[in-house]
């Protein structure tokens, strides 16, 4: 018999188990605390718990773990890269930020991804699985635990589109903002997305609170076409539409992602036509990156980036540039999976 995922039930969830199980409501309590706030890794360390349900636990549930595959530390600023294995053998990437507030984590949601952006490297090896609520939520807890740093806040920016899991994703965001638990505000989550435009509305509709990053890397739709093939399915003006929607439901400004590629949109009629698109939706922010040059393709970083800003905040469009942390252990989003994928696969 498999043993059930006992770190993805939801407080309610884990109530319903337990009283089928016989016992009080209250237990399910206890034991979420456990789970979560003190993130134990067997039901042995539930010391207020009786003998009989925890062995009951051990034989029917299980407490996941990950692996740390590899682990890349920055010299220069501390952060850190992990390659987590989930227990069937998949991985995914972690990267746990230090800045002057605090420490901040990048989780991935799925193994692999399927929106094939051109320049991601997350996507060229194809789509695996998605990731469980457990799975997404211990790379937080393995990563506290490893580093001895308490996080503070997340980005939803891995591997993976997190859209594209959403129930699962969902779920993660109830566990990891549950009072018993980690007791996260989602005011410090940003989740990032490539255009899933019904999923945008029906996340602003859920009023979360959280901040939504929209990847957009280009104004138009002929640009976006080229490099990112959802927006063959929800175009640039209903991807718009959907972000006022967002910002009316939550009043929560947008964040838009700008990756500047050498020579594909990095000019000054790009940043025109992008100050004209997001105009209306301001006060939005846009946050400009550097590309990550990536194996498959041959995009080269833009040496534009401060003419491009500087068009955009002239004109009243508040954007930054991203800050390279952990430039000595830099691969760009995916590339750890990636290598350790082809070097399995030449075994
Ligand atoms: N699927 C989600 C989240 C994961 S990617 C999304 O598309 O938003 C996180 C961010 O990194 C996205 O903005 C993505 O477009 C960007 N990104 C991916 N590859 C990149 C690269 N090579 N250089 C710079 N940014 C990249």
């Amino acid at each position: 018999m498999t043993k059930k995922d006992i770190l993805s039930f939801t407080l309610p969830e884990l109530e319903a188990e337990l009283t089928a199980l016989g016992e009080k409501k209250f237990r399910a309590g206890q034991l979420y605390s456990w789970l979560h706030e003190k993130q134990v890794t067997s039901f042995a360390e539930c010391s207020n718990l009786s003998k009989a349900l925890i062995e009951r636990l051990d034989a029917e549930y299980e407490i996941k773990r990950l692996k740390i595959i590899r682990k890349l530390e920055s010299k220069l600023d501390g952060t850190i890269k992990y390659l987590y294995e989930f227990p069937d053998g998949e991985r995914a990437e972690t990267v746990l930020m230090s800045y002057k507030h605090g420490n901040s984590i990048c989780v991935s949601t799925q193994v692999g991804c399927k929106m094939g952006c051109s320049f991601c490297a997350s996507t060229k090896a194809g789509f695996v699985r998605d990731l469980l609520p457990s799975e997404i939520l211990l790379q937080i807890y393995e990563s506290e635990r490893d580093s001895g740093r308490r996080v503070e806040s997340l980005v939803l920016m891995g591997i993976g589109e997190p859209l594209d899991n959403f129930d699962n994703v969902m779920k993660f965001l109830t566990l990891l903002s549950s009072e018993k638990g980690k007791n996260m505000s989602l005011r410090h989550v940003s989740l990032s997305t490539c255009g899933i435009v019904p999923r945008i509305r029906e996340l602003a509709n859920m009023k979360t609170g959280l901040t939504l990053s929209v990847s957009l890397h280009a104004p138009t739709d002929e640009k976006r076409n080229a490099i990112m093939p959802i927006n063959k399915r929800y175009d640039t003006a209903e991807l718009i539409e959907a972000c006022k929607y967002y910002f009316s439901q939550t009043g929560r400004r947008i964040s838009f992602e700008f990756a500047l590629i050498s020579g594909v949109n990095d000019d000054a009629v790009t940043a025109k036509k992008l100050i004209k698109l997001l105009r209306p939706l301001s006060p939005c922010h846009v946050n400009l990156i550097p590309v990550n040059e990536i194996r498959e393709r041959e995009y080269r970083r833009s040496e534009k980036v401060r003419e491009f800003q500087k068009l955009l905040t002239d004109s009243g469009i508040n954007a930054t540039v991203r800050r390279t942390l952990g430039a000595d252990i830099n691969a760009a989003c995916g590339q750890l999976r990636r290598d350790s994928v082809s070097k399995n696969d030449k075994l």
